[in-house]
């Protein structure tokens, strides 16, 4: 072996347990009981420490090439390994070009080149007129294609309407393409009193649960009718849970995710004022939040992945606080685990139900078969994270480019000590060469539901 981890508690496929884990050639070459593999180089890690399968986030705005004044793949990355994130899915817009055809994808990867401290795939776009571009995209390697169902606030990104969300699915359905659908309806949003102002009361009614159920009724249908496969994006409505477990019950393909804002924060909470906290579909209410945990817990929710979405501190309007005016999004990369595992262990899930939804689950649900899971032949990427160890997050020193977070000066328990990524270990406190590189979709039809190894 070129490095062995020894690991008092590590979490495998198998549920967690103290074992070494030998690598060679950046890939996990065996898993055996804690004293028996040796090495070149032999990494002990101490009793309060846990080996976790580097993180797999499927939902990142990097902005770059474009909007790299908002972030960029350099502190992006870094971001996702001080956070323990070893695999990140950069979402096609609000970089400039979108990614909306190979052309637009060949100037994002060119962007990225030697740049990213991590791995990156990337997601392509489904908007109007671009259906002919769709089938290329997939053969490039994309991991599937982002939808909005209304503005997506970006006039270059537009949504499709009833007819072309049908003729997206129909033509994804052709090749087994992947449609992930941010899934709020503008009508139902159009009826809800307009948003100016501080309140954050207001900022909620004007985004209701309605605006999020009858998307996600109208997806699911569509689903059924053209048999594509379909992923909800950042749920935020506990309502819409019931519909996603019929459906797939009844044997559509749909998988869901929810991200850590809407597990950790609740309404009642944020102060008028406080646009930190603006993203869509918002931030909802205490029960809200629970029912989202309960359906993790059910399995119903199969991922919880960040929306890293930032801009620069003046778009959040911190000058007024008007709700109505600042951009939503929230950047929550490197607090992603931490923010979990803290509401996690609260409720009395443990550190393998996170490993399932924010490593496997996401790899899972992006066909990714060599990341998301410490076992034989997946590749070497850790995050060594000291479960108990506590600390109040400082927006000045997280490593996205500007200093906006929603998690500032929040008590969370879990610190990531160590990224490492195909057998290297990632520098996480100052910038040094980035060896990421960039992942393409897998040509076998993923496992949506696998489970298990
Ligand atoms: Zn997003």
């Amino acid at each position: 072996m070129d490095l062995v981890f020894r690991a008092p508690r590590a979490v495998t496929p198998d549920g967690e347990r103290s074992c070494s884990v030998g690598v060679s050639g950046g890939r996990i070459a065996a898993v055996e009981d804690y004293d028996t593999l040796t090495g070149d180089r032999v990494v002990e890690l101490r009793e309060d420490e846990v080996l976790l399968p580097g993180l797999v986030d499927t939902h990142v705005h990097v902005n770059d090439p474009g909007r790299s004044d908002w972030e960029g793949f350099d502190t992006a990355t870094r971001a996702a390994a001080a956070g323990g994130v070893t695999t990140l899915v950069d979402m096609p817009l609000n970089s400039l070009p979108p990614t909306v055809d190979v052309t637009s994808l060949d100037v994002k990867r060119r962007a990225a080149e030697g740049r990213i401290a991590v791995d990156v795939g990337f997601w392509g776009g489904a908007v109007p007129g671009n259906r002919g571009e769709l089938r290329p995209l997939h053969d490039a390697g994309v991991f599937g294609f982002k939808c909005f169902l209304l503005h997506s606030g970006v006039d270059e990104f537009a949504p499709l309407d009833e007819a072309g969300l049908e003729e997206a699915m129909r033509e994804l359905a052709a090749f087994d393409g992947l449609l992930i659908v941010h899934a709020e309806d503008a009508e139902t949003i159009g009826g809800a009193p307009a948003v100016h102002g501080r309140s954050y009361a207001d900022f909620l009614g004007s985004r209701p649960r309605a605006a999020e159920n009858t998307a996600i009724a109208r997806v699911l249908d569509l689903a059924r009718r053209t048999g594509a496969r379909v992923h909800i994006l950042h749920l935020a409505s506990g309502d819409a849970v019931p519909m996603l477990a019929q459906a797939r019950a009844d044997g559509v393909r749909v998988t869901a995710e929810t991200c850590p804002h809407y597990l950790s924060f609740v309404a009642e909470e944020i102060r008028d004022g406080a646009t930190e906290f603006k993203c869509c579909p918002p931030i909802r209410e205490a029960g809200n939040r629970e029912e989202l945990w309960r359906a993790l817990g059910d399995g119903v929710l199969d991922c919880v992945v960040t929306d890293h979405s930032p801009c620069t501190p003046d778009l959040k309007r911190f000058d007024s606080g008007d709700f109505g005016d600042a951009w939503g999004g929230i950047a929550g990369l490197q607090v992603g685990l931490p923010a979990v595992w803290t509401g996690a262990r609260s409720r009395g899930f443990t550190l393998d139900d996170v490993v399932r939804w924010m490593a496997q689950g996401p790899a899972e649900q992006v066909g990714l078969s060599g990341k998301g899971r410490i076992a034989v032949g997946c590749d070497a990427d850790f995050a060594v994270f000291a479960p108990d160890e506590a600390f109040v997050v400082d927006r000045t020193r997280l490593q996205h480019r500007n200093p906006v977070s929603a998690y500032h000066e929040r008590a969370l328990a879990g610190v990531v000590r160590a990224s490492w990524l195909r057998g290297r270990e990632i520098a996480l406190d100052h910038p040094a060469e980035p060896f990421g590189e960039f992942l393409t979709r897998e040509e076998s039809t993923p496992s949506v539901r696998s489970g298990q190894h």
